[in-house]
């Protein structure tokens, strides 16, 4: 007779868990990975040791191993990530309780990026400066900067394997977004519904070469093997906003829009907006 795989006591016959150890199993993993979330939503107190306590107690009481009790917390914390860019731009608040989580449990960026809920909350915490007219110092480059940036110019955000486009007819649309948009202190910001369905058509533009773009204070950067070039923020008229990426059109007569896919025109767009507003 086979003993029990959550509590070691003998199961019966031709059985390999208690029905009573596997229910509880079960909605010991749920209650653990909604506790996770409700931490950072809507905490009924803001002690990560106390929910440490209540999280091992639950584990304990209902034998769930090491590896699942992690992959709870995980699920609770990218539950809680989705939630907090729901209705409105991630928090400092919701930010510092899932870092205080990640401690905690001792999550890697790796386990928590599975899904890309690290990126995003990287991504938030960058907008949310931007948004606030603040230039963020998040971003450090690991290896060669792959452009010649000025003096006093900051860089804030370097997107790779970027496909450029230029527009083969000139200025076929204005960017207007349709979608939900909110004033957070000085920006304006369009959460990730507003994006849904405009894709970059192949049909009107030309593709010109895959590169780096880099976003600073001050400018747009573009580099790939065939082209190296940079806007001024400043000179940028419209900012047309797209699912994949962004379309961006200089204030010159004969300047045909340019279109970068980022693969993430929610915080393409976001960011490159509202940095031309620094
Ligand atoms: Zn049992």
């Amino acid at each position: 007779m086979a003993n029990c795989k959550f509590c070691g006591e003998p199961a019966g016959f031709l059985r390999r868990s208690h029905k009573a150890c596997k229910a509880g199993n079960a909605e010991g993993r749920k209650s653990v990975t909604a506790l996770v979330q409700e931490f950072v939503s809507k905490p009924r107190h803001e002690n990560i040791t106390l929910l440490e306590k209540e999280i091992t107690s639950i584990a304990r009481n209902n034998h769930i191993n090491v590896d699942k009790l992690k992959e709870s917390v995980l699920e609770g914390w990218e539950t809680a990530v989705e939630n907090a860019f729901a209705d409105d731009i991630l928090d400092e608040q919701e930010e510092e309780r899932l870092l205080a989580i990640q401690e905690c449990f001792s999550l890697t960026q790796d386990e928590l990026d599975q899904n890309e809920s690290f990126t995003r909350v990287v991504k938030g915490a960058i907008l949310r400066d931007v948004l606030n007219g603040n230039v963020p110092e998040r971003l450090a480059i690991q290896g060669e900067m792959p452009f010649n940036l000025q003096k006093s110019e900051s860089i804030i955000w370097l997107f790779q394997d970027v496909d450029y486009f230029t527009q083969k007819v000139q200025a076929v649309r204005v960017g207007e977004t349709s979608g939900f948009s909110m004033r957070i202190t000085k920006g304006l910001y369009y959460r990730t519904g507003s994006f849904q369905g405009r894709t970059i058509e192949s049909t009107e533009t030309v593709y010109v070469d895959n590169g780096t773009l880099g976003i600073t204070d001050k400018h747009v950067y573009f580099s790939s093997p065939s082209t190296s070039f940079r806007i001024r923020l400043d000179k940028i008229v419209s900012f047309i906003p797209y699912e994949d990426g962004i379309g961006l059109h200089k204030d010159t007569n004969n300047a045909k829009p340019q279109t970068f896919i980022t693969g993430d025109g929610w915080f393409t767009y976001n960011l490159i907006a509202n940095a031309a507003q620094l």
